[in-house]
């Protein structure tokens, strides 16, 4: 299976308190209306040049190896190895919001208007997130359909550059999936073009192989540790 979809912008649009917790501003600090009217700007500039698109590709786990393994790079204790190891299914994805809101993020930031500039690069990571999250719920919703996925399974996926995994590690996927049929390239420091876009494994297994604590030696320098809420909504079936 390889697919591509064209994703519906209104289910990858983040709110409001979204792009403001992408900014550092908690729900609970109460922003002024000023604050929250340049995020709705923002988010009204992600939906009109915004292009939610993604492909999505099965593997299998030998296949797979060779590219998680790609030059060597990665941790030697990491959460990934082990987990799709165990796996059920594999498939490598990639996703993008396309170049058109990277563009106005630079103007914007070229022309010294930071507020809006910011508030809008926040709003486009929240919705290329969104994006990836979308394209991990219809894999999961195909895996339902033909029969792969119970109330024991779960999917949580991974990207090169975080947890163990070598950032290098983009040149095997890319060789394998080809983002570049959405417009996604890769550059000599594996920086993917537009830069608003997430490539890396969904891996499907039974919820117990998903289980692991966030004391991996390279997570002290983990910004957002997400794998925490992503295993709990996995443990929840959510
Ligand atoms: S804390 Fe961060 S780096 Fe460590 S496993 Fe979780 S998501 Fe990955």
């Amino acid at each position: 299976m390889r697919k591509i979809y064209n994703l519906n912008i209104e289910t990858c649009t983040p709110s409001v308190e979204a792009v403001l917790r992408g900014q550092g501003i908690p729900s609970w600090s109460q922003p002024d209306q000023r604050t929250i009217q340049i995020a709705q700007q923002a988010i009204s500039i992600y939906k009109e040049l915004a292009s939610p698109i993604g492909i999505i590709m099965e593997i299998s786990k030998e296949d797979f190896t060779e590219v998680y393994d790609g030059d060597g790079r990665n941790e030697i204790e990491s959460p990934v190895k082990p987990i799709f190891q165990q796996a059920g299914e594999l498939a490598m994805f990639a996703v993008t919001i396309e170049e058109e809101v990277c563009s106005e993020i630079k103007r914007l930031f070229d022309e010294n208007d930071y507020a809006i500039g910011s508030m809008l690069d926040a709003a486009a990571s929240e919705g290329t997130e969104m994006v990836a999250q979308t394209l991990e719920n219809i894999y999961r919703q195909h895996l339902i359909n033909i029969g792969r996925f119970d109330s024991r399974s779960g999917v949580l996926r991974f990207s090169p550059g975080y947890c163990g995994w070598h950032i290098s590690g983009q040149r095997k996927l890319f060789q394998h999936l080809h983002p570049e049929d959405i417009g996604i390239t890769l550059n000599q420091s594996f920086l993917m073009q537009p830069l608003k876009s997430i490539s890396g494994v969904i891996i499907l297994g039974k919820k117990k192989i998903f289980q692991f604590e966030d004391t991996f030696s390279f997570c002290g320098d983990c910004a957002t540790h997400t794998c925490i809420e992503r295993i709990k909504m996995l443990r929840d079936g959510r």
